[in-house]
């Protein structure tokens, strides 16, 4: 039975409401399974500025530091978006990144099959659906110098810089290989090759590490193209690999599969310290504090955090079960409405999922699996 200190970091809008969710849901874990969780807050992104004036105060950096891992909701929100570049909310999310080298973003795209009919997309398309992307997290363009805007000769400017170091496409790579060699075998790395030299440096790097794993199957795809693929037919990918913006929209465009953005988790690995574990999603202000947001993207991202970070994949499976067990119960945020059900808030869903993984049995998931 082990001890491990969580560093909570809710943020702002429905970030609030989900990390209370997870939190809910892995202190039923530690009952359950005899662990004992503790869990620290921090203010990052809006409420940070708010509090600390910086959207990543010194305290918060040294409360993950301290942590064996940390759990984040999400920042940013109408109330800062005239704020000056250095006090923006997301600031605080892109610092974080880079301070604690989270270079690895995992992004399971999974298709639950009672949630087919949610996605917009036909539900034979997306039934089955199971992949994950692997985002390059603390490279490209968000973090690339020069970045601003610069007013020459009376002609205002803005740049940004996309570059990547070798390393850095090796070492995720390099992680998308692994990933695939437990999965379906079959890395799609994808870039834009034809125009930008980065993506050149890129797809040499990717056929360089393939040669270390003649077991998987490497396929390079332009961004473009695996824009139109991942609509067009999703089920074809396993493990897709790509650099920090394309991983960005890909992903959210990816969450259409899943029925909901709600729904998606990630985990951010660091190559040094303590990993973050976050929903794809991002605050929500239409929703936030109203009790409607889905909770399940954070509270798989916290099953993410229990199988990577402590090695406890028994408990993350009873999570992963509780979560399925709940929606096969027809239980649905509104998020979810399109695919039938009954309508239930944040509260409800969480309390529903805590008592799944309360009661839950290694033989409940076995019947799950043969069912
Ligand atoms: P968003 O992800 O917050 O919301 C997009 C849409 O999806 C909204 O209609 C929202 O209601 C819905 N949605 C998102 N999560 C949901 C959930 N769990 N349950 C139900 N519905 C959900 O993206 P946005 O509207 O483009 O951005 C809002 C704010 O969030 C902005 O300030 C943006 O910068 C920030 N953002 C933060 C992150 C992050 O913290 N990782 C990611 C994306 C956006």
């Amino acid at each position: 039975m082990g001890n491990y200190r969580i560093a909570v970091l809710p943020g702002d809008g429905i970030g609030q409401e989900v990390t209370a969710g997870a939190v809910e849901v892995l202190k039923a874990v530690g009952v359950r399974f005899g662990h004992e969780f503790t869990f620290e807050y921090g203010w990052i992104g809006g409420a940070a500025i708010d509090e600390a004036g910086t959207p990543l105060p010194e305290e918060t950096l040294r409360l993950c530091r301290e942590s064996d891992a940390v759990l984040l909701g999400a920042v940013g929100g109408p109330k800062w978006d005239g704020n000056p570049p250095h006090l923006r909310p997301e600031k605080g999310l892109l610092a974080i990144r880079k301070q604690l080298d989270l270079y690895a973003n995992l992004r399971p795209v999974v298709c639950y099959d009672c949630l087919a009919s949610a996605s917009p997309l036909k539900p034979d398309l997306v039934q089955g659906v199971d992949f994950v992307i692997v985002r390059e997290l603390t490279g490209g363009i968000y973090f690339g110098q020069p970045s601003g805007r610069v007013v020459e000769n009376g002609e205002e400017k803005a740049v940004d810089t996309l570059l990547y170091k070798k390393e850095e496409i090796e070492r995720i790579v390099r992680m998308a290989f692994t990933l695939a060699r437990g999965r379906k075998k079959k890395v799609t790395s994808v870039d834009k090759a034809n125009v930008l030299s980065s993506s050149r440096l890129w797809r040499e790097v990717a056929e360089e590490v393939a040669e270390q794993f003649p077991d998987v199957e490497l396929e390079h795809m332009l961004v473009d193209n695996a824009a139109m693929q991942l609509i067009r037919a999703p089920k074809q990918f396993d493990v897709i690999v790509t650099e920090n913006m394309f991983g960005d929209i890909l992903s959210d465009e990816a969450s259409m599969l899943s029925g909901s953005l709600g729904m998606l988790p990630s985990a951010s690995l660091s190559a040094s310290g303590p990993s973050l574990y976050e929903p794809v999603h991002g605050s929500a202000p239409d929703i936030a504090g109203m009790n409607k947001a889905n909770p399940i993207a954070a509270i798989l991202s916290a099953a993410m955090m229990l199988r990577l970070s402590f090695g406890l994949t028994a408990e993350a499976e009873a999570v992963e079960h509780a979560v399925r067990q709940a929606l096969d119960q027809g239980l649905r945020t509104a998020d979810l409405a399109p695919s039938g059900g009954r309508i239930v808030s944040t509260n409800e869903m969480v309390e529903e999922i805590k008592t799944a993984v309360l009661d839950y049995t290694a033989i409940a998931q076995i019947m799950t699996v043969y069912a």
